[in-house]
């Protein structure tokens, strides 16, 4: 039986997690995705219209299928968390079952487990703003939506995996050195998602065999990261600055996640890999 893949935070065709989902089903997943309720329905149409039908080709020339599009709010665990004026907001109340724990339900019932988890999602509502400028409700609201949720997916996903699966999730170097621009708690937010990398895949390996690692990745201009507002000067200063001087294409990471996922990376646990060209090795910009 081939592998089956939930890719949390996939909305258009331009961000790490749509080239992610591309590598497994090139390496032989299904792929199941999990949307951003706000983005759903244009998400959904754009796909139904064709507009992805390009970037949905694999290097075999085969096309990559979604079995599923589920709905998905990452900051709720269940229905029990969304506020009143969330869940009368009418771009939520068109979908249902949206919370964490409603859609590995959904999953499990339609499916009956999964083998591979990525979580490709981020939020911070501040970001734009120095870290010492960030309100408290910024910072934390950083935390919920870009640390807490893989808590919260991992907690609710765990119990419908194989032993053997694996958990990616995707991490950004300013949670170690100093990335001015990178504000409103996201550098936290990245912080505690590496450190609980490694208490996840202790408690998830010894309970249920499962790997659990991050990828460290390099600037992308996705749709979150132009709402940060430099990635252009990310990408110019790595192209000017990295080991390897070549623009960094969201396929790279995608297919590291493909090996990570695979019996190749049977040993690789806890660890935070970087691709980013090698940026992150130098000290200096030369
Ligand atoms: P992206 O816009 O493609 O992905 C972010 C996704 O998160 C979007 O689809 C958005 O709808 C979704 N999302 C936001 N809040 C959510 C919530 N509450 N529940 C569910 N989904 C939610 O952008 P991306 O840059 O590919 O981001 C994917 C991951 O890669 C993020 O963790 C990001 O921090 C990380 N990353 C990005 C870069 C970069 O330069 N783009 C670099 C390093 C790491």
């Amino acid at each position: 039986r081939g592998k089956r893949a939930f890719v949390a935070g996939v909305a258009d065709d331009n961000g790490y997690g749509w080239a992610i989902a591309k590598s497994l089903a090139a390496a032989g997943a299904e792929i199941l995705v999990g949307t951003w309720v706000p983005v759903l329905n244009i998400f959904e149409t754009s796909l139904r219209r064709g507009k992805f039908d390009e970037s949905r080709v694999l290097p075999d020339g085969s096309v990559m299928e979604i079995s599923k599009v589920y709905p998905l709010d990452a900051v709720y665990d269940n229905p029990d968390d969304v506020p009143e004026d969330v869940k009368t907001n009418k771009r939520y109340a068109g979908s249902s079952k949206w919370t964490v724990q409603e859609v590995a339900e959904s999953v499990k019932q339609d499916f009956g487990s999964i083998d591979i988890l990525v979580h490709s999602l981020a939020n911070g509502p501040e970001v734009t703003k120095p870290l010492l400028e960030t309100s408290r409700r910024g910072y934390l609201a950083a935390i919920s939506a870009s640390s807490y949720s893989y808590v919260s997916l991992l907690k609710h996903f765990v119990p419908i995996m194989n032993p053997g699966g694996s958990s990616i999730s995707l991490t950004y170097i300013a949670s170690e050195r100093i990335i001015p621009g990178y504000g409103g708690g996201m550098s936290s937010a990245k912080a505690a998602l590496e450190s609980d990398t490694r208490v996840l895949a202790f408690e998830a390996g010894r309970k249920n065999k499962i790997r659990v690692n991050a990828i460290s990745a390099g600037p992308l201009r996705s749709r979150a990261a132009k709402a940060i507002g430099f990635i252009d000067m990310m990408i110019e200063y790595s192209l000017a600055n990295a080991p390897l001087q070549k623009e960094l294409s969201a396929d790279e990471v995608g297919n590291t996640a493909a090996f990570l996922a695979s019996p190749l990376a049977s040993a690789i646990t806890g660890a935070v890999i970087y691709v980013d060209n090698g940026l992150n090795a130098m000290g200096v910009g030369v």
